[in-house]
């Protein structure tokens, strides 16, 4: 009757298999065989490709599914930590807003620590690559020393674009957490999805939503202020046509 208690059908095989003598163990050897044949409806992938070589103790079983585990998903989903660095990343947009430029922050943290950071620099720089994600990507990489971020958590305020995914796949990041979508241009989902793209040789593990009301906040409300103004400098053209010097 105990055996019922088992959640797997498989692991109570096991159990049994080991504790008891006899017949029943023949009995028992045979509803293995059975239980592995015909696993669960809903067992884990990792419990059906490990089906081959169960070892004889439950406890094998547990630690072969956790590493099977740990390797789909290395990554730290403590929700509370990307809080924590997204509200790092939003300083770097409020950084960006208050130099006029669009306000997209990032920052990339390896073992708890931020080692690189930025927000985009656009318009001041006059370089179409400085999206806050390549400036945070390449202090990061001069901070290890190295090209490949492995270990590497990329946290940014906006979905990233081609260009940015692009420098995230390179540098090998295996994961990206960020804020809001962008339905414009996005290149995790929205428009385009590079982080689960196969003809590539590096898969991204993606946490989206993070603060991200926050995150578009800051965005919408730069816009608003940005259309607010134009509307002022079109309204003083009207209505002082010689002052136009500033166009
Ligand atoms: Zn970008």
């Amino acid at each position: 009757m105990w055996a019922t208690e088992w959640a797997n059908p498989s692991l109570s095989a096991i159990y049994m298999t080991k504790n008891s003598a006899g017949s029943a163990k023949k009995a028992l050897t045979k509803k293995l065989k059975s239980a592995i044949s015909t696993p669960r409806k809903h067992a884990p992938l990792a419990q059906l490709d490990r089906a081959s070589d169960y070892g004889s103790e439950g406890r094998e079983f547990e630690s072969s599914a956790a590493r099977h585990f740990t390797n789909i998903d290395p990554v730290d989903l403590d929700r509370k930590q990307d809080r924590g660095f997204m509200q790092e990343a939003l300083v770097e947009a409020s950084a960006a807003a208050r130099l006029g430029e669009v306000p997209v922050g990032a920052v990339v943290v390896k073992d708890g620590e931020i080692i690189g950071r930025g927000h985009n620099l656009r318009e001041t720089s006059n370089d179409p690559t400085t999206h806050a994600e390549m400036i945070a990507i390449r202090q990061a990489a001069e901070t290890l020393g190295s090209w490949r971020l492995i270990g590497c958590t990329l946290y940014v305020t906006l979905e990233p674009c081609v260009m940015c995914m692009g420098a995230i796949i390179l540098a090998r990041i295996p994961r990206l957490v960020f804020g809001c979508r962008d339905p414009r241009v996005g290149a995790v989902g929205s428009v385009f999805d590079f982080s689960r793209d196969e003809r590539f040789n590096h898969r991204v593990a993606v946490t989206e939503g993070v603060l991200d009301q926050e995150c578009s906040d800051l965005l919408s409300g730069f816009f608003r202020r940005l259309r607010a103004a134009k509307k002022q400098r079109r309204q003083q053209a009207v209505e002082d046509p010689a002052d136009d010097s500033s166009e």
